[in-house]
């Protein structure tokens, strides 16, 4: 999480329109959302939930032979 998310989550004070984090994920498989799990204190799910990803940024991947760094194109 960048400082401001971590902030809200850690205080529980204050709102964001948007958390900003940092997540791995498989290059060829990007997704417009994802899954949230909410974890209680004994690592039991609590809820999920279905959240939309916005990218800053996404590398150029060639179509053609699968390298990052450049587009078919
Ligand atoms: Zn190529």
């Amino acid at each position: 999480m960048d400082s401001m998310t971590t902030h809200v989550y850690k205080s529980g004070t204050g709102r964001t329109e948007f958390a900003r984090v940092l997540i791995e994920m498989d290059a060829k498989k990007g997704k417009d959302s994802i899954e949230l799990q909410y974890i209680d204190c004994m690592q039991q799910v609590r809820g999920t939930k279905i959240v939309k990803v916005e990218y800053d940024w996404k590398p150029k991947v060639c179509s053609y032979c699968h390298v990052f760094g450049h587009d078919f194109e």
